[in-house]
């Protein structure tokens, strides 16, 4: 005849309270991935004009209206007010207009930024049948 006292739950009660007390004990200290934060935003130069501490790149002038022979970052091109076209050297390659706006470049096939357009991009399709002309977007077969 055995008098099974039948240990209820305790045992994996205990067991429970164990892992429990070594989540708490154990994942407080591991928190340092939380701790690196993106870097921060340089201030300062202007992606546009590369004026220094003076505006942020999302409130430049020339996004509206570049003076004449202004100099602009390199990661930006300006294209004409009048009919959208860019400008070669400092007028519009297509009208011949010099008031032109500030934009910057923004490269859809490799998603670079700031540095090309799409139609200068080395991954580009070389093998494409006809060219566009960066500056009018004129196509030629
Ligand atoms: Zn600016
Ligand atoms: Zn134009
Ligand atoms: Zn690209």
């Amino acid at each position: 005849m055995e008098n099974k006292s039948k240990p209820p739950m305790t045992a994996e009660q205990r067991r429970f309270e164990e892992l429990m007390t070594y989540f708490v004990n154990n994942t407080s200290p591991n928190v340092d991935f939380l701790k690196a934060p993106d870097p921060p935003i340089p201030a300062g130069e202007c992606r546009y004009c590369l004026k220094v501490d003076d505006h942020i790149t999302q409130l430049c002038p020339y996004k509206y209206d570049v003076p004449k022979n202004a100099i602009l970052g390199k990661g930006c091109s300006v294209q004409c007010v009048v009919c959208g076209c860019r400008f070669r050297d400092s007028c519009c390659a297509q009208c011949g207009h010099t008031r032109g706006r500030a934009i910057l470049m923004d490269c859809r096939i490799c998603g670079k930024s700031y540095d090309h357009w799409p139609d200068m991009c080395p991954q580009r399709d070389l093998n494409s049948s006809f060219t566009c002309d960066p500056y009018t977007g004129y196509i030629s077969f």
